[in-house]
Order: structure tokens, then sequence, then C-alpha cells
């Protein structure tokens, strides 16, 4: 039986197995997909200490070098649920158990969807939640953005350097995103901005988008604006539904804990972008990992 098992492979999952490793516990991480979580729907970081700027597929990489330079275990799974048998804990994942005296859950968080007509078909055909995955088939094509945020101004800057138009179409009339994004995109040529709007309907011609229809807030009006693809960054909810049954998350999904990560079940962590927190950031991440990974140790040493 492992000492901890952490499931996500994220910046905070791989930073709560650094210090469980260093602290000499037995650790495994497992991770449906490719190490590094949304770090590798990152253009460029430009906000972690000691890199000025590094595309987050290489900082994800990085984080990656010291999980292998460990004695970590690290599997290929996803996990479907965890069942709770106070001194053992089980993970199921589709294919295998494991188990563990600690969890630490770090499965991060996803894109919420508009949930408009048109959006579920479309998806894959101009409809898309990664600017960094799927940008390119928008080479000099114009690309509606939808949201304020910061994921929706830095995926808008990004794709302003591919496509020949991007619209920002926004809800409100002020961005919510970090000042140095509103700057750099209000200073860019080819971004326009569409205030006051909601998405109503994704439009196609049964092959691809060809349109998004919105409602103006403030006159009631509809507007149908061309375009070859959209990019939907409308907020992002939490990727907790295989931890549904343990009761740990609060009414929108997020995972409640205490200061030292754990939630209310003795063993049972959770980290990063998952949890029920202010800011959900890579360095907010790391700062979790850490916490639970000393946490971990030290329950381990007093029940020994
Ligand atoms: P994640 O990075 O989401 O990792 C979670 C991991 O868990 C994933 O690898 C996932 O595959 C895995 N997982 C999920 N469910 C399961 C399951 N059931 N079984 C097994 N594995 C599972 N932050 C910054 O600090 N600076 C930035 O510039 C920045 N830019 C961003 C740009 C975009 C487009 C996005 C979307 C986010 C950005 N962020 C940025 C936020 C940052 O990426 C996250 O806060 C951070 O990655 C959260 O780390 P995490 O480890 O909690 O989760």
């Amino acid at each position: 039986m492992k000492d901890v098992i952490i499931i996500g492979a994220g910046p905070a999952g791989m930073t709560a197995a650094i210090y469980a490793a260093r602290a000499n516990l037995d650790v495994s991480i497992i991770e449906q997909g490719a190490p590094g979580g949304q770090m590798n729907n990152t253009d460029v970081v430009e906000n972690y200490p000691g890199y000025v700027a590094i595309a987050g597929v290489e900082l994800g990489q990085k984080m990656f070098d010291s999980i292998k330079s460990l004695d970590i275990e690290h599997f290929y799974g996803i996990v479907t649920h965890i069942e709770d048998k106070e001194d053992v804990k089980i993970v199921h994942t589709t294919d295998t158990t494991y188990r563990a005296k600690n969890i630490i859950i770090a499965t991060g968080c996803q894109h919420r969807l508009l949930n408009i007509p048109g959006e579920a078909e479309y998806t894959g055909r101009g409809v898309s939640y990664c600017a960094i995955c799927d940008g390119n088939f928008f080479k000099n094509k114009h690309v509606i953005v939808i949201g304020g945020g910061d994921s929706a101004l830095e995926e808008g800057l990004y794709l302003s350097r591919l496509c020949s138009k991007v619209t920002i179409a926004h809800r409100r009339d002020t961005l919510r995103a970090q000042k140095v994004l509103q700057q750099r995109a209000f200073a860019q040529q080819n971004i326009d901005f569409l205030w006051n709007v909601q998405a109503q309907e994704i439009i196609g011609d049964s092959m691809k988008v060809t349109s998004v229809r919105f409602l103006d807030k403030v006159t009631q009006e509809e507007k149908i604006i061309a375009a070859d693809g959209v990019f939907v960054y409308v907020g992002m909810q939490a990727n907790s539904e295989a931890f549904a049954d343990l009761n740990i998350s609060d009414e929108h999904g997020w995972i409640l804990t205490n200061d030292h990560m754990q939630t209310k079940i003795n063993g049972i962590y959770a980290i990063g972008d998952v949890r029920a927190k202010e800011l959900r950031q890579i360095t907010t991440a790391v700062y979790d990992g850490t916490i639970a990974g000393q946490a971990v140790f030290n329950r381990i040493q007093i029940e020994q």
C-alpha cells in the first residue's frame, strides 16, 4: 500500500509529489493525459518566478523532469472514484484499483460551456476551448473570443498573431482581466471588442461555423457577427465529479479544505484549481501542493 496517491499531474500534483517523495514517502501519481495539466494549453507563462517568459508546455516538462529524478511512480489512468475505508483509501480507475493511506486530489478544472444552440454541434468544427490546440486552423481568418477574463485576453492575444482579426465579445462593458493584458489587447491593431453582449446561438452551414448570434444587453437588439471560429472562455468548473459521493465539495463542485489542504475526510486532501479558493494560478497550485505534501508527511509521522 502506498503512503500517498496523487490524482493529477498538473503543477499542484507534481509539487505535492516532489515534497512527499523528498520526505521519503512512497508516492504514486495517476494522470489521465500528458503531465503538465493546463500549462500544456498555455502559450507563454509570464508570471511564474524565475522565468521572464516560458512556454507553458516547457514549464510543465521541467516540473515533470523533477518527478522523473525522484522515486515517484507515474501511472496513466482515469480516476472514476475513491472508496474511503478510513485507514485505507481505494482509488478506482477505468481499468484497475490502487490502495493508499492518503490521497491528494489535484484534478484541476476545465472550461465551462456556453450551453447555447450550435455549441455542441460545431465543437471541433469552429467552436474551440483551446487556442494553442486549434488556433492554427484559423490562420488569416476572423475569430470571435467569448469572455473577458485573463484566459480570454491571453488567448485572444495569441490568436491575434495567427488570425486576420479577433473580436473579443464580453457580456459587460469592462474586462476582468489583468491590466497588463488589457493594455496589450487594446493596443493590438487586429483585436476589436464587442461590449455588453450575450451569445445566443452558434450558427453554421452544417459543416462549419459561419457566425454567432448575440443579444445586445443594452439595446436588446440581436446582432449576427460573421466569423470562421469561436473560442469560448466563460469561466471554469471543477473536475470533481469523480469525488461527488464523498460529499467534500461546495454547491458549485469546488472541493472544500482547511489550511492544511485536508478535506473533511481524514487522509483525503485537495489542491490546486479543483479546490475552493480565491485565485487559480500556477503559483497558487504550487503553494497548495507544497502544503499538502508536507501535511501528508506530518500525518504519517503522527500515526507511526
Ligand atoms: P491542472 O493544471 O488542471 O492539472 C490537473 C491534472 O489532473 C490534468 O493534467 C488532468 O489531466 C488531470 N486529471 C483531471 N481529472 C483526472 C482524473 N479523473 N483522473 C486522472 N487525472 C485527472 N496560470 C498562471 O499562473 N499563469 C498563466 O499565464 C496562466 N495562463 C493560463 C492560460 C489558460 C488558457 C488556462 C486555461 C489557464 C492558465 N493559467 C495560468 C492557470 C493555470 O494553468 C492553473 O491554475 C494551473 O494549471 C492549475 O494547476 P492544477 O495542478 O491544479 O490543475
